[in-house]
């Protein structure tokens, strides 16, 4: 099992070693922590396993505002999110950047986790199936045969609205995904450490991406723990 806390553009360096000085997980579950690019080197200093939240696909350049994957690789963090739905819906992110984003990265040497999901009104208008199968097949083209990707279903009506997908809709999901692409499959979506039992007991369901619940040391632990015993 597989836990990865995001913790989008929250938690500077002081506050991440603060988190990591109360963080007791499980020793046997994965844990990985994305925090924002400014808190990387603090994370680390933890020794625990520590991903960036984003990554460029080109190795150095003239693009303000991006770091590359050989940068993250110097500092010692061991993979990127890519696709996250905020950076799909708020800043303009295509299945082409995504994809691109994560050969860089694997190329590189670094783990990725590579988002997809569904919008409600693509759901409500039945094209669920439709949607994830563009966006997995453009990470899957674009990986190859490279091994280190794991992909994260994170419906995205179910992201920081306190709306989960049901253990059955997470699993429906997971599986369509498997069957387009044989890698671990985490959940993201309003998980806490009161849903994780049920959502990581599905067959298909591999671990979890953790927004909001991944923010403080007694809630993701007890998600860790959730997952520990599955
Ligand atoms: C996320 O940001 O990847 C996420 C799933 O957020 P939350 O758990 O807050 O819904």
């Amino acid at each position: 099992m597989l836990i990865a806390g995001n913790w989008k553009m929250f938690k500077g360096p002081a506050a991440a070693r603060a988190f990591f000085d109360g963080f007791e997980p499980p020793a046997d579950v994965d844990v990985v922590f994305c925090p924002p690019f400014t808190s990387l080197e603090a994370a680390l200093e933890s020794g625990r396993t520590v991903y960036a939240q984003n990554v460029h696909w080109e190795p150095r350049g003239p693009y303000t505002g991006e770091v590359s994957p050989e940068m993250l690789v110097e500092v010692g963090v061991a993979g990127a999110l890519v696709g996250h739905s905020e950076r799909r819906q708020l800043f303009g992110e295509t299945d082409e950047m995504v994809a691109r984003r994560a050969r860089s990265a694997l190329d590189a040497g670094l783990g990725v986790i590579a988002c997809v999901g569904e919008t409600l009104e693509q759901r409500e208008s039945g094209d669920t199936e439709l949607v994830l199968k563009i966006q997995v097949e453009a990470i899957s083209f674009a990986a190859g045969d490279r091994q280190n990707l794991v992909i994260a279903y994170e419906p995205v009506w179910a992201i920081g609205t306190g709306k989960t997908a049901t253990p059955e809709q997470a699993e429906e999901a997971h599986a369509f995904i498997k069957g387009l692409l044989d890698r671990p499959i985490l959940y993201g979506g309003s998980v806490k450490a009161e849903n994780a039992a049920q959502l990581l007991a599905q067959p298909s369901i591999d671990g979890a991406l953790v927004g909001g619940a991944s923010l403080e040391p007694d809630s993701f632990a007890a998600i860790c723990r959730a997952a520990s015993t599955s």
